[in-house]
């Protein structure tokens, strides 16, 4: 018989819930707005209902259910990257955050999570064990999306992107079964599931593998905000020089006027010097002379375990309602450097809270052995600005300063990191046509009914295409 709550479902959906042990969300729930929200406010994504998996089980279950009722779905971990989807009135959101199991293999340096575990679930303990993942800059976006999509965090440039240090994943395909892929078992869907997201099934687990790092020299300097022209000069005329083990970026940042923000910060702009660094300090500091010389205000450079990686970009704690932009760029000439501050720099009237800078370059330009779909990333810098929209309806500002930042960089430009675009658009643009054609293959072998819709979207050959192939 059915429970009270499952009478506001639809009969199918309750039939559902009645089926797995996890839950099925629906509009009438009074968590609805919670479970659907993601980490960006101005984001709202409504599906035809939020299921929330409790094991791989459940997610075979909604898989024949979809495909019964003629439902898509789309998977995530977070939301942290939920402003790319299209329209989901008509798909399941599966949304895996429950599915958070942890296996460390300390001597083997391999990692079972999963796929709803968040970085900041296992950075700690792989600290202590001396050991470090590729993770990015904020310790509460999930291993998930952040491994499909790419992943470029601090130690990018030693050992490339999270997705090619992934040795396999569990998912459970468009044909309702579980499958476990790595290079030996389907080797195709393993090579499309690194960089093609969530257009191929829903992944479930994730082993990955992690690296010996028991310390590094990393921190800080954070400059005021008018002495961005000054610093990002200097970075830019020593980047090139800096070798593979050390990560670099400098950012504009207006901190929020936040008691969670350090008193000496908050609501204040800087420019800020990041740096990772795996090495030691001495070499570390020599290697960073020319900006320490420029003098900062604050200088939090220590040698460190990789735990503190996790939170060093001061990311924000918590969703807020935000609008980006971002780009890859081949270079910035003194000109480009001239237009970016006129764009957004401190005399710009810029009200945007991030402006950062990473250098590229290393492993991210190099094919590993083995890689996925989302093998390398073009450029010698990646951008990504953001703006805090505090009212609904105020987008205005915020827009207009990320279209002349977009204008500032457009010659510049080489193409855009995946994991970085936040709204909806052609995905053919983040691979080589070759690249895109595969995964479009691999996506008409697995999912020729298009069953799955990752955050940017693969769609399968036309079926004309498809038989001919
Ligand atoms: C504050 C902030 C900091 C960031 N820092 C970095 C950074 O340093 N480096 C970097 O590379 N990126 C960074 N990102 C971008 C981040 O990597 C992407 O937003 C990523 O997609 C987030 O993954 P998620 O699982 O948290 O988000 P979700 O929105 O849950 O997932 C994103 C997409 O991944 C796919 N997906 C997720 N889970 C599954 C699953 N179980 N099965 C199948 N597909 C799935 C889906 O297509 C989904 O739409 C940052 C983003 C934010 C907001």
């Amino acid at each position: 018989m059915l429970t009270e709550r499952y009478r506001i479902m639809t009969a199918p959906l309750a039939a559902l819930a009645t089926r797995i042990s996890g839950r099925v969300v629906t509009t009438s729930e009074p968590d609805w707005d919670s479970v659907r929200t993601g980490f960006n406010l101005t984001t709202d994504v409504r599906p035809h209902a939020v299921v929330l998996p409790a094991h791989a089980a459940d997610v075979v279950q909604v898989v024949e259910h979809a495909r019964a009722h003629g439902l898509r779905i789309a998977a995530q971990a977070t939301g942290h990257n939920n402003g790319a989807h299209r329209d989901l009135t008509d798909a399941l959101l599966v949304d895996v955050r429950d599915l958070r199991e942890i296996t460390i293999d300390a001597d083997a340096r391999r990692v079972r999570v999963g796929a709803g575990v968040r970085w900041q679930d296992v950075v700690p303990a792989l600290s202590d064990l001396g050991l470090a993942a590729l993770h990015g800059s904020s310790p509460l976006v999930g291993i998930a999306g952040y491994s499909l999509g790419g992943g470029m965090g601090w130690l990018a440039r030693k050992y490339g992107l999270q997705t090619n240090s992934v040795t396999a994943l569990e998912v459970v395909t468009a044909d309702a079964r579980l499958r476990r892929v790595d290079p030996q078992n389907e080797p195709d869907l393993f090579w499309a599931l690194r960089g093609g997201n969530g257009n191929f099934g829903v992944v479930t687990g994730i082993e990955f593998e992690v690296y010996a790092v028991s310390d590094l020299y990393a921190g800080a300097l954070f400059f005021p905000a008018d002495s961005a022209q000054l610093v990002l000069r200097r970075w830019f005329g020593l980047a090139p020089r800096l070798p593979e083990e050390m990560m670099t970026w400098t950012s504009l940042i207006h901190f929020p006027d936040d008691p969670e923000v350090p008193g000496e910060l908050r609501g204040r702009p800087f420019t800020v010097f990041h740096c990772a660094y795996l090495g030691d300090a001495q070499t570390g500091a020599d290697l960073l002379r020319p900006i320490r010389d420029l003098g900062p205000v604050l200088d939090t450079f220590a040698t460190v375990p990789p735990a503190v990686l996790a939170d060093m970009a001061m990311d924000p704690p918590a969703p807020l309602p935000y609008l980006s932009t971002t780009a890859l760029v081949d270079r910035i000439t003194p000109q480009a450097l001239d237009d970016l501050l006129d764009a957004v720099g401190p005399d710009s009237g810029s009200p945007l809270s991030l402006v950062q800078i990473r250098q590229l370059g290393g492993a991210l330009g190099r094919q590993a052995p083995g890689a996925g779909a989302r093998a390398t990333i073009p450029g010698s810098y990646s951008v990504l600005a953001l703006g805090v929209v505090a009212e609904a309806g105020d987008e205005g500002p915020v827009a207009s300063y990320l279209a002349r930042l977009d204008d500032a960089l457009r010659p510049y430009r080489v193409g855009e990191y995946p994991n970085f675009v936040e709204q909806p658009g052609d995905a053919s643009r983040f691979f080589t046509p070759q690249t895109w054609e595969r995964l479009r293959a691999v996506k008409t072998a697995y999912d020729p009914g298009d069953l799955f819709q990752g955050n940017h979207h693969v769609p399968p050959l036309p079926h004309e295409q498809a038989v001919n192939e």
